[in-house]
């Protein structure tokens, strides 16, 4: 008999355990890597392998491309799990790993490659078709050139980075006078954080949502969408609570642009899971990035529409098998899901430490993804995820109800997380009326 496929988990925190679930469940057996300081990643305890990559800084392990091809080879994986973060979007590991010999779960690295470069993505998603945000994508020369430029614009613009992600080398600018010196510290920025100082400048919207489509597809043109999520409660940029599917926008609005976003990956070819991200404004759709993997927020999705995207990922990927069709897929009441870090919830600086009692919540419906346990060390080295809380209903208001009961029912102990923090939002009026947008959490309950 031929022995299952082997795969290895290029990841740690709640991400790398939801994957090993997923694979050991399709009957994988699955390869665990870590670094010094994750040593009792729950995880690891469930991998049939674990190799240590290296110390705790991230980047002499979990960006560690060689120490990552290495333990493939030792084990003789025939795939690698990216997860999020880390290597999950970086064009040069995905084509190592397949020219390694071990796939790389996600699509072609070509793709990886445009849509880590914002500027070439939002080029190539409007000659597809998609509507994006109004701009200037093209080179900056003098001051006079940008501030001409702008002017056509109109003010406020947000200048940022092409190599951008998670928020950095993102500049705001209300009027002509702070123009130059936000181009000029976006690139400084940008140059320090990503290696390369092109920034583009973009219509700032003032008052939008965060919507965005999951996308799927088969690598050869095949493509559904399951439906939208709604991330519009953020801080500095970063995803707090999530739903799906999005509410409050009109269907036939909503039916447009997840068709759009199909038309246009189908183009490409695309193959396993992305997202399309927008903003949404007075009834229009504008489209920012495209993530060209698994998302943080991928479980409410999973929730409304009962498939499992990190399995579709790992059958495409080790199976070639994509069982997707768009008439079969259907959405299945509201799911709301609450990011839980280890931070003050006032401060929001960094609570790292012992999880000295833990309990999770429970119930119907109710979906706890996390590696933590009582007794497990928060390290200081990486972000500051812990665990997803994740809870389905029939509409929003009961949705809302559950995940109430949800968090009171969560005890963390040890450290500070931000669980008051969501209570707050739970209660508070305008999101329950959805009368928010991507700076009303900083604006008003912060
Ligand atoms: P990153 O890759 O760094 O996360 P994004 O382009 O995805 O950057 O933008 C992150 C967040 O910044 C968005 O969710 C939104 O809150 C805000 N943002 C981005 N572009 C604009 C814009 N043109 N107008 C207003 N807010 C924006």
């Amino acid at each position: 008999m031929k022995s299952p496929k082997k795969i290895l988990i290029a990841n740690r925190g709640v991400i790398a355990i939801r994957a090993l679930r997923a694979a050991k469940e399709l009957g994988y057996q699955v390869a665990s890597v870590y670094s010094t300081i994750d040593k009792d990643q729950k995880h690891l305890k469930l991998s049939d392998e674990a190799i240590c990559i290296g110390p705790a800084a991230a980047k002499d392990s979990y960006l560690n491309e060689a120490a990552i091809i290495s333990a493939a080879e030792l084990v003789s994986a025939d795939a690698i799990y990216p997860g999020y973060g880390f290597l999950a979007e970086n064009s040069s590991f995905a084509e190592k790993c397949n020219q390694s010999g071990f796939k790389f779960v996600g699509p072609d690295p070509k793709v990886i490659d445009i849509m880590g470069d914002k500027i070439k993505a939002k080029e190539l998603v409007e000659s597809l078709g998609v509507p994006i945000v109004p701009g200037y994508t093209g080179k900056i020369g003098s001051k006079e050139q940008v501030e001409k430029i702008t002017d056509d614009i109109g003010y406020p613009v947000i200048v940022k980075a092409s190599a951008g992600g998670g928020g950095k080398g993102m500049r705001v600018v209300l009027e002509k006078e702070e123009l130059w010196d936000s181009v000029v510290s976006a690139q400084n920025e940008a140059r320090l954080a990503f290696g390369n100082d092109e920034v583009f400048i973009e219509k700032y919207l003032q008052k939008p949502r965060h919507i965005e489509v999951q996308v799927f597809g088969d690598g050869k043109g095949k493509m559904v969408h399951l439906f939208s999520r709604d991330c519009s409660l953020q801080r500095r940029y970063q995803k707090i609570v999530e739903e799906a599917p999005a509410k409050n926008i009109p269907l036939d609005k909503l039916t447009e642009i997840q068709d759009i976003c199909v038309k246009a990956c189908a183009e490409l070819k695309y193959e396993g899971a992305g997202t399309l991200e927008f903003l949404y404004e007075d009834g229009e759709f504008f489209f920012i990035e495209m993530n060209t993997r698994i998302q943080v927020e991928h479980t409410v999705t999973e929730m409304i529409t009962g498939v499992d995207l990190v399995q579709a990922q790992l059958a495409l990927a080790l199976e070639g098998k994509f069982d997707l069709e768009q008439s079969n897929l259907r959405i299945n009441g509201h799911a709301m899901q609450c990011r839980i870090n280890a931070e003050d919830p006032e401060t929001f600086i960094p609570s790292p430490g012992e999880i000295t009692t833990l309990h999770r919540p429970g119930g119907y419906h109710v979906r706890f993804e996390s590696q933590a346990y009582s007794g497990y060390k928060v390290p200081a080295n990486y972000d500051s995820l812990i665990a997803e809380v994740i809870v389905k209903d029939n509409n929003r208001n009961n949705t809302i109800n559950k995940m109430r009961m949800a968090l009171d029912e969560l005890v963390v102990e040890g450290i500070k997380t931000n669980k008051s923090l969501h209570q707050k939002i739970l209660d508070d009026k305008s999101f329950k009326n959805i009368e928010y947008y991507i700076k009303y959490l900083e604006e008003k309950l912060i």
